[in-house]
Order: C-alpha cells, then sequence, then structure tokens
C-alpha cells in the first residue's frame, strides 16, 4: 500500500489496516487464476468477528486456483488520510488495491452498513454504478441475510448470492475461470444467473404502476423467474476452517466459535434469520468435539464460543458442553453460549458452564405479557423464565441480561408495563436467592421493532418514531430501581433500519445520497446523523415513511418477492393471520411439522442428533 506507513501513526487503532496475523493465507498472486477481496462493510474488529468470513476465506483459500484476501470499511480517521493522500482501498494480505482483484465479494449482515458498501466502491476507486463497470474492473457481487432483499443496493452490485454460500462460491469460481470471466462480464453474468441461487439484478426489470410495484421480470428467457436460495447439504461434513485468523488486536468476539447448528425451527414470527436459514441442521458431537481440539490447539485461544441462532435448542447441548469441558479441561479453556432461549436452559447446564469462567448470560423474553409472546410465537412463559434464571442464579451468577422488543405488531400499554414487571420480577427472584443487593443486577435492553422481508410480520408497518421514543422514555421512568440497568436501541437508527429492510430498487438513489452527504457507520451511534439522512430523502424525493409505516395487503407485490427463501408466503399469511389472533405454532423439533413448505421443496428434512425425531413433513398447510 503506497504511502500507508506514513499515517498508520496517525489513526486510531492502526493494527486494524496492517494484517499480517497468525493463520492468514498468503498466496502468489501469478499462481491462480481468480482472485478476490472479501469486503466487510464495517470495522475490522466487527468483521473479524463474524464466522462467515472465516469460512468463505477457508473455502476459497483451499482452492489451488483461487485465492481470497480480505478488506474491512476504514474508520473515519482512515478514510480521511487515505483521501487526502490518494490511498485506494487495499486488502490486508497483501496490500493490494481492491481494484486488482477479479472479484470484490461483500457480505451484507445488517443494512445499516449500506452507505459503507457504496463508500468502499467509492475507496476503491470503482465507479459506483454496475452498469458503469467494466472489464477493467472488478465483478462486485455480494451475499448474506441482507441480499434476500437486494433491491436497495441493486444499482450498485453486479450480482448477489442469495442463501449459503459455502457450494455457491465455488460454484461461481469455477464458471469465472471456465468463461475467463473478467474479458466476458456479460456473458458470464447471463451464465451466473443460471446457478441456484444467484440474482443478477441488471437482468430483472421492475415495472411500477401508481407508485406501486407491479412486476419484477427477467429480461432474458432464460434467467429464473424467481431465484432459490441454497442450502448446505450434509452440514456434519461441510467445509470448517480449524485453522482460523487468530487477529492481533482486540475484536468483538474474541474467542473461538463453533458453529454447532444453522437454522432454528422455533417460528418467531419478526425473526427473519429463522425463516431464511431454514432448516435447522446440527453437526455431530462427534465432529464438534474434533474441531474444538483443532481450534484451540491452532489458535491458542482459551474460550470457545458455540454458535448457532439458538445454541440451548441443540439436541443434546448439555452432553456436548460436558464433552468439550472434559477434552479441554487442562488447557483452561472455558465455553460460552452466546445464545440462550429462557425455556431450554437448564440447571445442569448452567453448572457445566460454570466449571471453568463464568460468562455473561443473555435471556431474550422479546415481550412483556403472555398474549404478545404468543402474537410474536415466542413460546415461553413467565414461569419458563423465572425457572431459567432461578437456575442461573443458583449456579452463581449475579448478573443477568435481558432483552425486549417494543413496536411489536398489537402491542398494547400493558405490554409495555410488562417489560417492567418482569424484569423487576427477575431481580427479586436473584435476590430472594441470596444474591447480594450489591452485586445483582438486571440489565434491560429494548429495542424497536423493525418489520424485515420474508417473515410473517412483512406486512407490518413498523410503529411510529413519536411512539416509540415515548414508551422508550415510559420505560425508563419506570426502571428507576439502582440494579435495573436500562439500555435502549435508538428508534431513529430503526427507522432507517426498515426503510431499507423493506426497500425496492426506488431506494438507491437515496443510499447514494445519504453516502455523498456523509452517512457512514450508521449503525454506530457516534456516527449516525439523522439530519443527513432525512436530507437525503427529501433531495431524491423518496418518502421514507412509505417504506417502513406501509402496511401491505396479501396481495400486494412485495420487492422481494422474486427470491424465495423455500418458505411458502401461504404458510407466511397463516402465521400472521394466527399472530392477529395470539395463536401459537408449534416448533417442528418438537415432532410436529406446521408445514412451511421448505423441506418438501428442499427434499430435505431437518438434521438432528441425540435421537429425536421430526415427525412427517407436512406439505404446506
Ligand atoms: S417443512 Fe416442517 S420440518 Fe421442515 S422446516 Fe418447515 S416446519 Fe420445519
Amino acid at each position: 500500500m503506497p504511502g500507508a506507513n506514513y499515517i498508520l501513526n496517525r489513526v486510531q487503532k492502526p493494527a486494524r489496516y496492517v494484517g499480517g496475523e497468525w493463520n492468514i493465507v498468503r498466496k502468489n498472486w501469478e499462481s491462480v487464476s481468480v482472485k478476490v477481496a472479501f469486503a466487510f462493510p464495517d470495522t475490522y474488529e466487527v468483521g473479524m468477528s463474524y464466522l462467515g468470513l472465516q469460512i468463505l476465506y477457508y473455502v476459497v483459500n483451499s482452492r489451488r486456483d483461487a485465492l481470497m484476501e480480505r478488506v474491512f470499511a476504514p474508520w473515519i480517521d482512515m478514510e480521511k488520510e487515505m483521501r487526502e493522500r490518494r490511498i485506494p482501498l487495499f486488502s490486508l494480505e497483501s496490500q493490494k488495491p481492491v481494484s486488482d482483484f477479479d472479484i470484490l465479494a461483500f457480505t451484507l449482515q445488517y443494512e445499516m452498513t449500506f452507505t459503507n458498501v457504496i463508500n468502499m466502491l467509492d475507496l476503491a476507486g470503482l465507479p459506483l454504478h454496475a452498469d458503469q463497470r467494466t472489464d477493467k474492473h472488478p465483478l462486485v457481487i455480494a451475499g448474506g441475510p441482507c441480499a434476500f432483499n437486494p433491491e436497495p443496493l441493486s444499482d450498485f452490485i453486479d450480482l448477489f448470492v442469495i442463501g449459503e454460500g459455502e457450494e455457491v462460491l465455488s460454484e461461481l469460481l469455477d464458471l469465472w475461470i471456465d468463461l475467463e470471466g473478467k474479458a466476458n462480464r456479460e456473458r458470464f453474468l447471463v451464465e451466473a444467473s443460471r446457478i441456484p441461487g444467484i440474482y443478477v439484478p441488471s437482468l430483472y426489470e421492475v415495472s411500477y404502476k401508481d407508485g406501486k410495484i407491479q412486476s419484477t421480470k427477467p429480461i432474458l428467457g432464460e434467467i429464473p423467474v424467481a431465484v432459490t436460495k441454497r442450502v448446505v447439504r450434509n452440514f456434519d461434513k461441510v467445509a470448517f476452517p480449524d485453522r482460523p485468523i487468530v487477529p492481533t488486536t482486540e475484536i468483538i468476539h474474541d474467542r473461538i466459535m463453533l458453529e454447532i447448528a444453522r437454522g432454528c425451527t422455533r417460528g418467531c414470527r419478526f425473526c427473519q434469520a429463522g425463516m431464511i436459514y431454514r432448516p435447522v441442521r446440527e453437526k455431530s458431537p462427534v465432529t464438534l468435539v474434533s474441531q474444538a481440539r483443532k481450534l484451540v490447539a491452532n489458535t491458542g485461544y482459551g474460550e470457545i464460543s458455540l454458535t448457532s441462532l439458538s445454541a440451548s435448542d441443540y439436541s443434546c447441548i448439555t452432553d456436548v458442553v460436558r464433552q468439550l469441558l472434559d477434552e479441554l479441561q487442562g488447557r483452561k479453556t472455558s465455553i460460552s453460549l452466546p445464545s440462550l432461549r429462557v425455556d431450554a436452559f437448564s440447571i445442569e447446564l448452567a453448572k457445566e458452564i460454570q466449571r471453568t469462567r463464568r460468562a455473561g448470560l443473555t435471556f431474550a423474553p422479546e415481550a412483556g405479557t403472555q398474549r404478545l409472546r404468543d402474537t410474536i410465537n415466542k413460546g415461553v412463559t413467565e414461569e419458563d423464565l423465572l425457572t431459567a434464571v432461578s437456575a442461573a442464579f443458583d449456579a452463581g451468577w449475579s448478573a443477568l441480561k435481558l432483552y425486549f422488543m417494543i413496536g411489536l405488531p398489537t402491542e398494547k400499554m400493558e405490554d409495555i408495563e410488562g417489560i417492567t414487571l418482569l424484569s423487576r420480577r427477575v431481580l427479586e427472584k436473584g435476590l430472594s436467592m441470596g444474591v447480594s443487593p450489591g452485586r445483582a443486577k438486571v440489565t434491560v435492553s429494548v429495542s424497536s421493532f423493525v418489520p424485515k422481508a420474508h417473515t410473517p410480520f412483512q406486512w407490518e408497518p413498523q410503529a411510529a418514531q413519536d411512539y416509540l421514543i415515548d414508551m422508550q422514555k415510559t420505560l425508563k421512568k419506570s426502571l428507576k430501581e439502582k440494579s435495573l440497568v436500562f439500555h435502549w436501541h435508538d428508534p431513529r437508527v430503526s427507522f432507517i433500519e426498515a426503510v431499507v429492510a423493506r426497500g425496492d430498487r426506488r431506494l438507491g438513489k437515496a443510499l447514494e445520497k445519504a453516502w455523498s452527504l456523509g452517512c457512514r457507520f450508521d449503525g454506530w451511534s457516534e456516527c449516525f446523523n439523522n439530519h443527513l439522512w432525512q436530507k437525503a430523502f427529501e433531495l431524491t424525493g423518496i418518502e421514507p415513511e412509505s417504506y417502513a409505516y406501509k402496511k401491505y395487503a396479501y396481495e400486494d407485490l412485495l420487492p422481494w418477492d422474486h427470491i424465495h427463501t423455500g418458505v411458502s408466503k401461504k404458510y407466511l399469511i397463516r402465521e400472521h393471520q394466527r399472530a392477529m389472533s395470539a395463536e401459537v405454532t408449534p416448533d417442528c423439533r418438537a415432532g410436529n411439522c406446521p408445514g412451511c413448505g421448505l423441506c418438501a421443496e428442499f427434499l430435505t428434512e431437518p438434521e438432528l442428533y441425540g435421537g429425536r425425531k421430526i415427525a412427517e413433513i407436512q406439505d404446506v398447510v
């Protein structure tokens, strides 16, 4: 990176930009046919905490004919220095400009990083719009959960990978090599659009009538009308990096991440991950213990985090935790479970975990009353929560975190009051069990509901910002005990998140305007600038309320309807209707398949260990 040495002493955290960590892969550029820059549109500390990066880095670098290097969004200070000295965006491994790569691959984990995507294209010296780029430029691709509504970024991205990337990325690289992709960009895009799970937005045309989407259609006959997500089969054997990169600077999740399962069977009606990562697939205990052994040996970390959407749902979690602790005892390695559901938590599990260091525990009841928990299909009761927290207090924890949402569909004042009552009950439980008042602490974290594509709540509007701000104030006032700590998420950020999450192609110009006005790192409270966002909407004539506050009818064509998760719309409508009458739908892990349609479509079924079986798969109900 020419000139970078002069600027590293002028920026915060230079370690973000130097590379050279343990276990990185540095290949000879001349020896490979395709070079991929993996771009994470947030800081190094956030990006390096993301397991998907390590997995795809491993998948691509395992190939002899390809290489992958990493690039992160430079923080504000670094961007300023880079722009002043005309230093282009560069990769960490070889410090080469991003424009020298064949493919620039973004992962889209969060809507509030979209202005960083645009900024990184600009810093790389690339034309922002896909239709302005030529054979001289890298192909710009994107994947991750936000690609399930790709439309707001469709002006900027050449193609999207929908679903799990392990296999489809390799297929894409094979095609690139076969077709000499860089020299045949247009042909490559057409051929790529035939790979299942690939969406090329320039090959689809959107028409509107009276401001509403009327159709989204392919412009060529041989292109699929809808793009169906990719799912990894035989998850137990899927490529897994047993030699992950170990950062030399502190990152957000600074520990081994061992992915124990993918997907979730619960069917919470607000949760996009629960819909897009179906079906649930678990890794076998034998695989997990073997992977853990290698990970500890190859990284030197003292903590393993068992990751999945809901770690305690793993069929034989207590057994696996015990086996891992036995295996790792001599190495002083602790285990943490970052995502716990209140009902599956057991005293036994709490005790197993605290055999070593005691990590923080977070429980997510999400809503303050039973009626609202049933509406969102959370499927847990107050008794479940109190049993779970009792187990935690009994096992020695004194500080717990509770996570709630406000603005959920059908919410009433009593649901808001319920958050305070429930939090107070948890605290009282701890005190009654002998936790000293000086040490007892319940952190109550409250965010705002954001309607997400492909969920039963995709048709629902977000609650008005003034209402959300009022409710946050109400909660702040009522949670006044010293041992109850209130954390809240800025509803103005949630509003932009809702606009982007339900956005269509027309929103791209507002994103670009927001970026050009200076929006960066919008998910960071110190960077978020609501005024600039409002100005961007004004200048582009976009009414953000029409995205965030719109209540869709079931017959309306949604901006993401041509992206198919495998979960049928009929099922989502039924789930929405059941939500409105606060009816719960059982978990398919418990043996009742509620017929979301996915297993029938993908000719698959959930992969569970520990002897549990799912009852016969139902067709779409
Ligand atoms: S089809 Fe049934 S078993 Fe399969 S993911 Fe959907 S609800 Fe679960």
